[in-house]
């Protein structure tokens, strides 16, 4: 047996891999796997970078589970089955007059993998898709099913961001919002323009983010702009409602609906890491990173990408209890990208950046416990729900069980 991940940088060879089509079919392979004495690890569309899924037990391949449950278009809450792609997602609430309220750069992430690992949009007034979860369904390690939701506060803030550290999601109740059309336009500017004001902006759209090129490789790479795009220049891009009408594409603007304005046709392949600092200290740490990253690293040849999320609850979410300024440093794959991520890590740490979950950091569960308060409340519900620590493997063991603990999983 097989399994590896979108970028092919993680691989493992399990003694199962199953793909259930139903909660019971899932039910059935955990038991399976536990009478065998074997781990689970559940698999989204395998868009982390991180060994978040390899395991030597069994891995469950949730694309099988798709589709709508129940859609409550008064409250605009809708069920989903978990392996439902974002892509698959956003046309099928469109049909009931719904939208998500927010996305990411791409769509082709399973909606509980996306969750699991807080993946956010941009936009200040806005949550990651973790804050958008109000109930779940989860298969423990004994077949049974738990349901979190707003009654059981504890748990459903530790399924808000589990890391498939819990059990396996198999239906998630979302908030949504009403169906909305989006106008997305790029702006490029200077550094100095960028700064003069940008807060202003940030507040102004409902969606604000923006491309810093330390080259001018980095300029060319992504984006084929005329007239062309400078080193150390800035592409802003904004999206913001926008009437219906026939979805259009023009240069620099974008209009359609929503879900299909937020994401990127192509999926980029690149190393990637990317840290969340509080709001407060964001051009602190951009000044910073960017003065390192000119002196150090001129040539860095791709796009550093700036986003902006509002602060929720979930005790492993990187925006815990703080509005976050995210930024995203991208590296060439196949060159070697250790250097200069290592000095951005060094800048992000002086910030008290918390890391993306779904990409690569240097962090263990020493350095999550200074980052995360409540990491301790996550494990509280993860003994609770899988006391017998099927739903692990050692990269979450190094992450999530306590320092003396680390070799007992
Ligand atoms: C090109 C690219 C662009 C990206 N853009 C963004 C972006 O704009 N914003 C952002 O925040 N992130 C972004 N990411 C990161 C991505 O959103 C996360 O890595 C996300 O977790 C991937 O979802 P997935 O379905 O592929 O899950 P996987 O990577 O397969 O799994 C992620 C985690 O979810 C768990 N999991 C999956 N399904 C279940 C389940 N049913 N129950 C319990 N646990 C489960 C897995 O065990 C694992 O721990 C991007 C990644 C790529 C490759």
């Amino acid at each position: 047996m097989h399994w590896e991940n979108w970028y092919g940088n993680q691989r493992c060879s399990p003694d199962h891999v199953v793909a259930p089509r139903s909660e019971e079919e899932v039910a059935e392979a955990v038991i399976a796997a536990c009478a065998r004495g074997r781990t689970v690890r559940p698999a989204g569309s395998g868009h982390s970078n991180v060994p978040l899924v390899p395991t030597d037990g069994t891995v469950l391949d949730l694309q099988r589970l798709t589709g709508l449950v129940a859609v409550d278009a008064a409250t605009r809450q809708v069920t989903v089955r978990a392996g439902t792609r974002i892509r698959d997602l956003g046309p099928m609430l469109w049909e009931h007059g719904l939208s998500l309220t927010n996305q990411g750069d791409i769509d082709g992430q399973q909606i509980a993998g996306a969750i699991a690992t807080g993946t956010h949009g941009t936009g200040i007034g806005l949550g990651s898709l973790s804050s958008a979860l109000l109930g779940a369904r989860i298969v423990r390690a004994d077949g049974t099913v738990a349901t979190v939701d707003l009654s059981t506060p504890d748990e459903l803030r530790a399924a808000r961001t589990s890391l498939g550290a819990l059990g396996v999601l198999t239906e998630l109740t979302l908030q949504v919002s009403a169906a909305y059309a989006l106008v997305a336009q790029l702006e490029p500017c200077s550094w100095d323009e960028l700064m003069v004001g940008w807060r202003e902006r940030l507040r102004q759209h409902r969606h604000f983010l923006f491309y810093w090129f330390p080259s001018e490789a980095a300029a060319r790479a992504w984006f084929h702009h005329d007239p062309p795009l400078r080193a150390d220049s800035v592409l802003v891009r904004t999206m913001d409602p926008a009437h219906p009408g026939t979805p259009s594409e023009d240069g620099d603007r974008r209009r359609g609906p929503a879900f299909q304005v937020f994401a990127d046709p192509s999926e980029p392949d690149f190393h990637e890491l990317e840290f969340m600092v509080p709001i407060e200290r964001a051009e602190e740490a951009l000044g910073e990173l960017r003065e390192m990253l000119l002196s150090a690293h001129p040539g860095h040849a791709l796009p550093l990408e700036v986003r902006f999320v509002a602060a929720d609850d979930a005790f492993l979410s990187p925006f815990a209890g703080r509005a976050s300024c995210s930024i995203s440093v991208s590296g060439v794959l196949g060159e070697d990208n250790a250097t200069v991520f290592a000095d951005c890590e060094r800048v992000f740490a002086r910030y008290d950046g918390r890391p993306h979950w779904g990409k690569w950091h240097p962090y263990d569960a020493a350095e999550l416990e200074r980052l995360y308060p409540d990491l301790d409340r996550f494990r509280k519900v993860r003994e609770e729900l899988d006391p017998g620590g099927t739903f692990t493997n050692p990269y979450l063991g190094a992450l999530l069980d306590r320092a003396r603990e680390g070799a007992a999983r």
